[in-house]
């Protein structure tokens, strides 16, 4: 089968709470299925509520001791398990492929710069400062120190099943806190891994703790636990609104990571070649299912029908098939749910007078496999405009002027990731500073690295993962008044 693993002790299928591997308290097990050929590749334990609450026990037993050690001693820690990763990347990337779809190629690339966040925030750690005050009155002394904020979850996707994971874990861990992970059910392999690789490097029972299960048990469970401090979550804009509500109750500090709706501007002044690389570089990824993926591409009016001849040439070029496969670039869609969400939005822009110029099917491979897509003549009416889709269609609008593709692009509830294909320098200015987006990409499609700050506007989100920032979402700042002095 493909799911050969040079080593098989990290195909992992119990929980992992306090440092040990145990089966739910339900006993119940859940299929794991690859997308390409819906063959069962594992049977994993079931979390139930008390398991999710065992494991918030843990973690806040956990807790004193580890943010009390340096960062130094955090780091090396950390370390450790940053270099077991990159050591078992291959192995990491066949479970991920196994269970997500995704290409191998681009497996390994999630497994990597999933790696980089937890070398990144081990040493961000040590830069925790806070300051130093100018006093208010003589005797006094003022100071504001950062603190980890205690016991944190995180509710992760399935689209990137290890990435999403370690972006979490790793500022929680480098600013002293401790962590209950519950992974997407549909690819809890890749976390359940990196557990029993921080296991190997050494990380503490009860440091970090994964719980899989059903989202209403184990995820409500990490919503409202009082001992919890913080929810990080990734996900649909739906459950995060649920989750901010469940965590209402104990004022739980939350970071949301949510739904995109990207814009990809090209104006007529635009690099065509590297527009069109970067056009499929962000569309293409993960087959469309991400949530920086462009999702509606504005092409203004001079440049409109060269980019969509070759945007549609290049789409037509992806190698579809299983993701294991030597040069395969668009493996399946995650489930059959998916597939008919990116059907129905074809066909409602089809039935409203867009044209497929490549693709708009179901491929011929069957399983959950769509043709990648170019929709030319899509407009604000029709449902592609206003959802993510999620899947391989790249629907192109046409635009006259900058004021026109600026509006056009802010016309969402969503403000993630949006991007502009310009050699205009006055034009990236005023465009980059009028997008209500948390991400700008100038020309480029690929904007994802450990060190920037990532995170959404409006109803994208909330909090920012990467970078110093990305630490500040797990720590509290306290104020020092000494008098007396
Ligand atoms: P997607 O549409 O990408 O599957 P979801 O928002 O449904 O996104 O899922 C993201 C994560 O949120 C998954 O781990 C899922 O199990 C979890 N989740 C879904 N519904 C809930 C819920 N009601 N409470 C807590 N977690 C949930």
């Amino acid at each position: 089968t493909a799911l050969q693993l040079a080593d098989a002790a990290l195909l992992r299928e119990d929980l992992y709470v306090d440092g040990a591997w145990k089966a739910g308290a339900g006993g119940e097990r859940a299929a794991v299925v690859d997308p390409a050929t819906g063959v069962e590749i594992a049977r994993v334990a079931e979390g139930t509520r008390a398991d999710a609450a065992a494991a918030v026990a843990a973690a806040q037993a956990a807790f004193p001791a580890w943010s009390r050690r340096t960062a130094k001693e955090r780091a090396a820690l950390m370390r450790r398990w940053h270099d077991l990763i990159v050591e078992h990347a291959d192995d990491l990337a066949r479970l991920l492929t196994a269970e997500q779809g995704k290409p191998l190629a681009e497996a390994r690339g999630e497994i990597l710069y999933g790696a980089g966040f937890v070398e990144w925030y081990a040493e961000e750690g040590k830069r925790a400062y806070g300051d130093v005050i100018p006093t208010n009155g003589a005797g006094r002394r003022l100071f504001a120190i950062r603190q980890p904020i205690g016991v944190c979850a995180a509710i992760t996707p399935w689209n990137f099943p290890m990435a999403m994971i370690a972006r979490k874990v790793a500022p929680a861990l480098g600013a002293g806190c401790t962590i209950v992970v519950k992974p997407a059910p549909a690819t809890p392999l890749s976390a359940l891994a990196l557990a029993e690789l921080a296991d190997r490097a050494g990380i503490p029972a009860g440091v970090v703790n994964v719980v899989t299960g059903p989202a209403e048990e184990v995820g409500n469970e990490l919503a409202v636990n009082p001992a919890v401090r913080k929810l990080t979550f990734t996900g649909s804009t739906a459950v995060g609104r649920l989750l901010l509500e469940q965590t209402a109750p104990t004022v739980k500090k939350v970071s949301l990571e949510l739904g995109g709706n990207a814009p990809f501007i090209v104006f007529d002044d635009a690099d065509l070649d590297a527009a069109v690389e970067g056009a499929i570089a962000s569309k293409f990824r993960n087959s469309g299912q991400t949530c920086v993926c462009a999702n509606r591409v504005l092409v203004q009016a001079g440049i409109h029908d060269a980019f969509v001849e070759r945007f549609a040439a290049a789409t037509a070029a992806l190698k579809v098939g299983n993701g294991f496969d030597d040069g395969v670039e668009q493996g399946p869609l995650i489930d059959a749910r998916a597939l008919a969400k990116v059907q129905d939005h074809v066909d409602d822009a089809t039935s409203k007078g867009a044209t497929a110029v490549t693709g708009g099917k179901p491929h011929e491979l069957g399983g959950t496999w769509f043709q990648p897509t170019v929709l030319a003549g899509v407009t604000t009416e029709m449902k592609i405009a206003e959802e993510e889709t999620f899947g391989p269609v790249a629907p192109v609008f046409r635009f006259e002027t900058e004021e026109q593709a600026v509006a056009l692009a802010n016309a969402t509830e969503s403000g993630l990731a949006a991007y502009l294909y310009t050699r205009d320098s006055g034009r990236v200015w005023r465009v980059g500073e009028a997008l209500e987006f948390g991400v700008v990409g100038v020309n480029t499609g690929l904007i994802s690295y450990e060190g920037a700050p990532f995170g959404g506007v409006k109803q994208s989100g909330l909090g920012r993962e990467g970078s110093r920032h990305g630490l500040d979402d797990f720590m509290e700042l306290k104020y020092l008044c000494l008098d007396g002095v």
